[in-house]
C-alpha cells in the first residue's frame, strides 16, 4: 500500500521500501547526488543529498533514508543549499574546475572544434566527457559562481595502456561508483579504493593494469563514472549523442538490450539499456566496445561487386542482381546451397531459406554454426523449439546452479553475472567441465569428467537420486563403474546429485560443450532426465551466436521449414506452398558439413554465402559464388558477385534469444555506402528471377508473413514489441520426464600418432564469427587467440614452457600456437579458442561446430626458436 508524505510542502505518494531520494525522483523532485546510482546500493558518501526531516535531528542523506508514512521532508532550504555548496566546493578543490565556473562556459562549445584541429587550445574544456559530465548540472543547480579553494591538482599520469578505456584519476571525485559497480554488480573485484585519506585513489590491486588484473572490460565502471576520470578510447571525443536508439546486441544469444548512441549518422558508442529484460543495463566487452569499430570498419563492403576479367569491380545494385539471377538460374535444384548466419535477423534468415526453397528449389540451406551432424540431429534442434526454461533473470534467485559444457563467464558474461549474484547470496554452483575454467574455480563442486563422458556422469547422478523403479533403464548401472569411466569419484557424483536435488530452485545451464559434441544427443537427453529426477529443475541452454535460436525458428535448416515443421511432411509443405505460391521439394537438404563436402566433390555448383564461415579454399571449385557480407573476408577472392549487407545498426528487424525472447532491432543510422539489409537483397533477387511476387515493401511485411506461418510468432508486431520483447512458445511444450538415452562410450579419439585431444573453447574477446570481432582494435590486442592451453606435466614432458610457439598438427592440417602451460587443463588434452585462424585448419570439415580433434604437438616452430 502506498505511503503519503510531504516533500517541500507538496503531498506525494511513495511505496514502502523506497528511500527519500527515490520518492522524490518518482515525484519529479530533484535532489542532487554524485555517489548515488540507481543500480547500486546507496552509501551516502558524497552527502550532497542531505535533507531536513521534521522531528529528526541533523541532516539525513536522502539516498539511504527509508520513507515512512506522514514523513515531512525539505530538500532546498538555504541551510541545505549552503551545506551543499561547501561540500561541492571541497570536492571540486581536487578536480580541475575551471570549466565549471568559467564565465564564458555557455559560449565554449562554439570553439570546441578547434581543439582537435590545431595545437592551439582556444577553450579550456579538454575533458573527454565534455557534455556528459554530471558536475555542470550540480554547479548550475547550486548557482556556484566561484570556488573558495585553489585546485589541488594531483598530477597523476593518465593510465592509457589498456585496450578499451583510459583512466585519468586527476578527474576522480572518489564517489566510488566505479568501485561499487565492479564489486557489487559485476562481482569482478578488479577496482577498489587504494590508500586512504588524502592519498585515497581508485585503482587495481598492486597498481596493475586492468589487463593484468584480469579485467573483463565490460565498461560498467566507465558508464558509472560521473566525470571524465574513466572514458572509452573509441568514443572519448565524440561528446553527446544526437540520438539514442534502443536495439539489441547481436553478438551472443543473450541478446542484451542496448542503447545505440548516434552522432552525425555514425554510431559513437553502445551502452546497456536500463530496462532490458535480459541484462538489466549491463553489457560485456563485445557489446560495449565491439560494435562501433565493426559498423564503421574500413573493410566494410559499401557497394556491390562483380568479377570481371578476374577482378571484382564496383557495379550498381541492378547490375549485380542481374548477374546473380543469370548465374543462379543455371544451377537450380540440389546443385544450389545457401549458408546462413546466426548473426542475421529473423527476417533475413526467413528470406534466405525461402529463397533457397521457393526460388532455387533446394533444401540445401544450413547455418555454419548449427549443431554438428548426428544420426538424428533434429532431436538437438528440438531443444530450441521446446525452450520454456526460466528467464535469465531467475538465475540470480537460484539456490543451486549446475553448469555443464559451458563457461559462461567468457561465452555469455551476462549469464555469468547472474551466477555470481546467486553465489553472493549463498547459492551452490556445480561445474561439470574437463578443464578448470574460471567458473570451476568459484564452484562449490567441480566435476571433471573425462572427455566425452558427460552423459555417463549425468547417468550416475540420476542413478544416485532415483529409486530404480523410477528409472528402470538405469537399473544395471553401477556407480563404481561410472566413476571408473568418467574419472569422477563416486562420492563426488552422489554429493553433486544431492546438492542439485536438495536446493530449490535449481537451474541447469548447458552449452556447446555438450550439444556440439559427438555425444551431444545423449548428453541433452541425460540433462533433461536429471532435471526431472532432481525435481523439475529449470533448464537453460546457451547456444553461442546471437540469433542461433531465431535462425532455427526461421527454418535455416536442411530438413525443417520455419516453425520446425519437417519438409518431408506433406501437410507442412502444403501450408508453405500455398503461401509461397510454389511447390517444394520433400527431400531434406544437406547439412553445413554436407554442403562443404558437396562443394569439394563438385556436386554443389552454386552457393549463396550469407554467413561468417572460415576461409574455405574449396570455394574455388564453385561455378558460381554469391557472397553477401558486411566486411571483406578471405572468401571474397572466390566470389563471382559480392553483395554488401547492412549491420544491425542500419536496419530494422528482430532477434530471438536463448530464452525464446523476440526483441526488436531498430535502425539507428543510414546504411553504410549503398549496403542493404539481407531480406531486401533476397527479395530483389527473387523478384528478378520471376519466382512469384515477393511483395515486401518493408521488413514489417516479412514479419507479417512469418507471423502468419509460424504459430509461435503469431501476433508479433513491431509496434507492440517493447524493450523487453515477447517470449515465443511453440506447442506442445516439453514435458518434464525421464528420457531414455544411450550410455554408449565415445571411441577414444587419440592414437599413437595424434596423442592429444584438441578442444575448442569460446574466447571472451574473439568471438565466433571472428571476422567481426577482429575489426575491433582493442579485441585484437587481447584476443589471445593463438594460445594453446596445455597441462603443465604434458608440457614439461614435451620440453615446452610457457610462451613457446609450437606446431599443432592434426591429420587435416597444422597451425602455430603459443603454449600456456596450466594445471587447469587435464592431461592429454589441449584447448584453443573457437576461431577461424588456428582452430579451423586442424579440424576435419572446417566446421566451427566441431569441438574435438586428435592432434600432435610438435617441436618448436621457427618463431619459437627465435
Ligand atoms: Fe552482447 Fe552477449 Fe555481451 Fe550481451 S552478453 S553484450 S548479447 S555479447
Amino acid at each position: 500500500m502506498s505511503l503519503s508524505m510531504t516533500i517541500n510542502g507538496i503531498q506525494v505518494k511513495a511505496e514502502p521500501g523506497m528511500t527519500v531520494l527515490e520518492a522524490a525522483q518518482a515525484n519529479g523532485i530533484y535532489i542532487p547526488t554524485l555517489c548515488h546510482h540507481p543500480k547500486l546500493t546507496s552509501v551516502g558518501a558524497c552527502r550532497l543529498c542531505v535533507v531536513e526531516i521534521d522531528h529528526m535531528r541533523g541532516f539525513s542523506t536522502a539516498c539511504t533514508l527509508p520513507v515512512s508514512d506522514g514523513m515531512v521532508v525539505r530538500t532546498e532550504t538555504e541551510t541545505l543549499q549552503n551545506m551543499r555548496r561547501e561540500i561541492l566546493s571541497l570536492i571540486l578543490s581536487e578536480h580541475p574546475y575551471t570549466c565549471l565556473v568559467c564565465e564564458r562556459r555557455a559560449d565554449c562549445d562554439d570553439f570546441q572544434g578547434t581543439i582537435r584541429k590545431a595545437a592551439v587550445t582556444t577553450g579550456c574544456q579538454y575533458c573527454p566527457k565534455n557534455g556528459q559530465c554530471e558536475l555542470p548540472k550540480l554547479v548550475d543547480y547550486l548557482d556556484l559562481q566561484e570556488i573558495p579553494y585553489p585546485i589541488t591538482y594531483r598530477g597523476l599520469s593518465v593510465e592509457n595502456g589498456d585496450p578499451f578505456f583510459d583512466r585519468d584519476y586527476n578527474l576522480c571525485i572518489l564517489c566510488g561508483r566505479c568501485v561499487r559497480v565492479c564489486q557489487d554488480v559485476r562481482h569482478a573485484g578488479v577496482l577498489a579504493f587504494t590508500y586512504r585519506g588524502s592519498q585515497a585513489i581508485v585503482g587495481t590491486a598492486f597498481g596493475r593494469s586492468h589487463l593484468e588484473a584480469d579485467c573483463q572490460f565490460c565498461g560498467a565502471c566507465v558508464d558509472a563514472c560521473p566525470t571524465g576520470a574513466l572514458y572509452d578510447k573509441r568514443g572519448k571525443w565524440e561528446g553527446v549523442p544526437t540520438s539514442v536508439v534502443p536495439s539489441v546486441c547481436p553478438y551472443c544469444s543473450v541478446n542484451c538490450a542496448v542503447n545505440v548512441q548516434v552522432k552525425n549518422d555514425r554510431v559513437i558508442r553502445m551502452i546497456g539499456h536500463d530496462d532490458g529484460a535480459t541484462n538489466d543495463g549491463q553489457l560485456c566487452v563485445r557489446g560495449r566496445f565491439g560494435v562501433t569499430d565493426v559498423v564503421h570498419s574500413l573493410t566494410r563492403l559499401k557497394a556491390p561487386l562483380v568479377r570481371r576479367n578476374g577482378r571484382l569491380v564496383e557495379v550498381s545494385w541492378d547490375e549485380a542482381l542481374q548477374v546473380v539471377a543469370q548465374g543462379l538460374n543455371q544451377h537450380r535444384g540440389t546443385q544450389f546451397a545457401a549458408i546462413g548466419s546466426a548473426a542475421a535477423t529473423n527476417e533475413e534468415s526467413y528470406a534466405l531459406q525461402k529463397f533457397a526453397r521457393a526460388v532455387m528449389d533446394s533444401n540445401n540451406v544450413a547455418l555454419a554454426t548449427s549443431f554438428p551432424k548426428h544420426e538424428n540431429s533434429d532431436e538437438l534442434t528440438d531443444t530450441l523449439r521446446t525452450i520454456n526454461g526460466p528467464p535469465i533473470s531467475d538465475i540470480r534467485k537460484a539456490a543451486c546452479i549446475m553448469a555443464i559444457g559451458t563457461n559462461v563467464f567468457d561465452s555469455h558474461p551476462i549469464i555469468g553475472i547472474e551466477i555470481r549474484h546467486a553465489l553472493s547470496k549463498g547459492a551452490r554452483l556445480i561445474t561439470v567441465d574437463t578443464c578448470e575454467t574460471k567458473m570451476a574455480k568459484v564452484s562449490t563442486v567441480w566435476l571433471q569428467p573425462r572427455i566425452g563422458t558427460d552423459h555417463i556422469l549425468l547417468a550416475g547422478m540420476i542413478k544416485a537420486l532415483a529409486k530404480e523403479r523410477r528409472v528402470p533403464e538405469l537399473a544395471k548401472l553401477d556407480l563404481a563403474e561410472v566413476a571408473s569411466i568418467t574419472g569422477v569419484k563416486e562420492e563426488a557424483i552422489v554429493n553433486a546429485a544431492n546438492m542439485l536435488a536438495q536446493h530449490a530452485p535449481a537451474i541447469i545451464i548447458y552449452g556447446s560443450g555438450v550439444t556440439h559434441y559427438p555425444t551431444g544427443q545423449n548428453a541433452v537427453k541425460a540433462i533433461r532426465s536429471l532435471a526431472f529426477v532432481a525435481g523439475n529443475v529449470g533448464l537453460i541452454s546457451v547456444p553461442g551466436e546471437g540469433n542461433f535460436v531465431g535462425a532455427h525458428d526461421m527454418g535455416v535448416h536442411p530438413s525443417l521449414l520455419p516453425g520446425y515443421r519437417p519438409i518431408s511432411i506433406p501437410k507442412a509443405r502444403k501450408d508453405f506452398e500455398t503461401k509461397w505460391e510454389t511447390s517444394l521439394s520433400p527431400t531434406p537438404g544437406r547439412t553445413y558439413e554436407d554442403i562443404l563436402a558437396g562443394i569439394r566433390q563438385g556436386e554443389i555448383k552454386a552457393l549463396w554465402l550469407a554467413g561468417e564461415v572460415p576461409p574455405l579454399k574449396d570455394l574455388a571449385k564453385l561455378a558460381f559464388l554469391v557472397v553477401q557480407d558486411i566486411v571483406s573476408t578471405e572468401n571474397l577472392q572466390y566470389a563471382h558477385v559480392v553483395l554488401p549487407a547492412t549491420t544491425f545498426a542500419e536496419m530494422d528487424g528482430t532477434l530471438t534469444n536463448l530464452e525464446g525472447r523476440i526483441q526488436r532491432v531498430h535502425q539507428a543510422i543510414p546504411p553504410v555506402g549503398i549496403s542493404r539489409p539481407g531480406w531486401m537483397i533476397l527479395r530483389d533477387a527473387a523478384n528478378l528471377m520471376e519466382a512469384g511476387r515477393w511483395n515486401y515493401n518493408s521488413v514489417a511485411d516479412v514479419m507479417a508473413e512469418i507471423a502468419s506461418l509460424v504459430p509461435a510468432y503469431r501476433g508479433v508486431k513491431y509496434e507492440t514489441l517493447g524493450v523487453s520483447g515477447v517470449l515465443r512458445r511453440f506447442e506442445p511444450g516439453v514435458k518434464a520426464q525421464f528420457v531414455p538415452f544411450d550410455l554408449e562410450r565415445l571411441q577414444p579419439l587419440v592414437s599413437n600418432e595424434f596423442p592429444f585431444t584438441l578442444i575448442t573453447e569460446r574466447n571472451l574477446f574473439y568471438y565466433h564469427g571472428a571476422c567481426l570481432t577482429e575489426q575491433v582494435k582493442g579485441m585484437n590486442l587481447v584476443k589471445n587467440e593463438e594460445t594453446l592451453r596445455l597441462n603443465s606435466d604434458d608440457a614439461a614432458r614435451l620440453g615446452i614452457s610457457n610462451g613457446t610457439v609450437v606446431e599443432v598438427t592434426s591429420q587435416y592440417g597444422n597451425a602455430e600456437c603459443v603454449v600456456q602451460a596450466s594445471s587447469a587443463v587435464p592431461k592429454g588434452a589441449a584447448f584453443t579458442s573457437v576461431n577461424r585462424v588456428t582452430g579451423s585448419p586442424l579440424f576435419p570439415t572446417l566446421a566451427p561446430t566441431t569441438k574435438a580433434c586428435p592432434v600432435k604437438i610438435g617441436g618448436r616452430s621457427r618463431r619459437g626458436e627465435l
